[in-house]
């Protein structure tokens, strides 16, 4: 069975590693010249304890339990929501601020030292049933099988007619140091203006390094969206954030999407099957889809090198991260009203408690509201 994966994140790693110690040959194609790098991630990743009451059905690969320490920069214990007044609440979830780039990179060399053969520097584009390379190795590739674990402009999602639900998130963070955090804390900022129809987010790195950013959607912005322009004010102005980050000075500056609408209809079609942001494995209240994407690349690297139906990637996906998509993109769209004013933000606030609002992140609706769900949905 000879398989390609194109795209060489957690997603794309862990469908070879998979696959390859599955007994399949498998190449992996990665556009960048350097795995992990620019990073375009936050880098918290719940623990694995957090994990399994997430995702109650997902079988995690060990690569997601077991996170090398040395990819591990903090750990926190909490994770804090601002109320656009000022307002806080707080609730346990032990999170680890992983380093991006080591983490990538830990993921390929065990994809390789598995026996992947990695081509990095080089683009993947499908031609027809084949791959094209474009870069460091150029030519056309056939293989049996074709992972699309090539991020959220998905080219192989475009190729087999794949559309993303919904609009995506488009975020911009700042990697900052000397900055006056709390280490202990994951923070996330509601309000028009500090994050319209998103969240601004603090994330602790350890020591006075933090990675500060915004996620935004375009419909609700008015005019021109000038992104850099709204991070600036949420850590210059911010009435609470403003002063934690007043001194902090900025190193790295990183840009991406985030496609939180849930999954596309189709995430297989004849040999091509997608995984992690290319299907849509993102969880809409977060944005976070680390977790998600290995567990889609570890059933894609199964389904892949097994001789027969492809088909059955769809049902698998469904059955270990269907339910989990499907809620938390149910709940975006309730709280999507609720983004559009600050008023209606801070109802939520004053009457949900901290555990319920742990739920609602987690795409569970609490258990009164949960026999609105057909009335709640439109
Ligand atoms: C600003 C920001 C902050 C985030 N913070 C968090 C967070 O804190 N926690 C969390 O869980 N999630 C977070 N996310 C989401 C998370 O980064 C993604 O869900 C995750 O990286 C998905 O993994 P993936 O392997 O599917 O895709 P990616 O990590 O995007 O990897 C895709 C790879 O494919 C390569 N590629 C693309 N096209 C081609 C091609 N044609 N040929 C060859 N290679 C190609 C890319 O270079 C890339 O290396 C964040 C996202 C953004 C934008």
């Amino acid at each position: 069975m000879r398989i390609i994966v194109i795209g060489a994140g957690p997603a794309g790693s862990t469908a070879a590693e998979t696959a390859a110690r599955l007994g399949a040959e498998v190449v992996l194609v990665e556009k960048k010249m350097e795995i992990g790098s620019p990073v375009q991630c936050g880098g918290f990743i719940p623990e694995a304890s957090e994990l399994r009451d997430l995702l109650p059905d997902a079988v995690l690969p060990e690569t997601l339990v077991g996170i090398p320490e040395r990819c591990i920069l903090n750990r926190t214990k909490v994770q804090r929501l601002y109320a656009p007044s000022g307002r806080s609440a707080e609730f346990p979830v032990a999170g680890r601020c992983v380093d991006r780039r080591s983490f990538d990179r830990h993921l390929a060399h065990r994809a390789a030292r598995a026996g992947a053969q990695l081509i990095v520097g080089t683009e993947a584009d499908v031609c027809g049933g084949s791959i094209r390379l474009k870069g460091r190795r150029e030519g056309i590739i056939d293989a049996d099988v074709v992972i699309g674990a090539d991020g959220p402009s998905s080219k192989v999602a475009r190729a087999i007619g794949a559309v993303q639900r919904d609009e995506p998130g488009i975020c911009l963070e700042y990697e900052m140091v000397g900055v006056d955090i709390d280490r202990d804390a994951a923070e996330m900022y509601f309000g028009e203006r500090w994050a319209p129809g998103g969240y601004a987010w603090i994330i602790p790195l350890g020591g006075d390094v933090a990675n500060v950013g915004v996620g935004v959607r375009r419909s609700y912005i008015q005019g021109k969206m000038d992104l850099a322009a709204i991070l600036r004010r949420f850590v210059e102005e911010h009435p609470h954030a403003g002063e934690l980050l007043r001194n902090g000075e900025t190193v790295a500056v990183m840009r991406g999407i985030v496609p939180a609408g849930g999954m596309p209809d189709m995430i297989q079609s004849g040999k091509f099957l997608l995984a992690g942001d290319a299907a849509g494995h993102v969880m809409a209240t977060s944005g976070g889809g680390v977790p998600l994407a290995m567990v889609a690349g570890r059933i894609a690297g199964e389904v892949a090198s097994a001789p027969g139906n492809l088909e059955i990637y769809t049902q698998r996906i469904e059955r270990e991260l269907g339910g989990p998509l499907r809620g938390s993109v149910m709940i975006r769209r309730i709280v999507d009203r609720a983004m559009r004013s600050d008023r209606s933000i801070e109802l939520i606030f004053s009457l949900l408690d901290p555990m319920t609002m742990k739920d609602i992140q987690r795409g569970r609706l609490p258990a009164p509201l949960e026999k609105l769900r057909s009335l709640l949905t439109v």
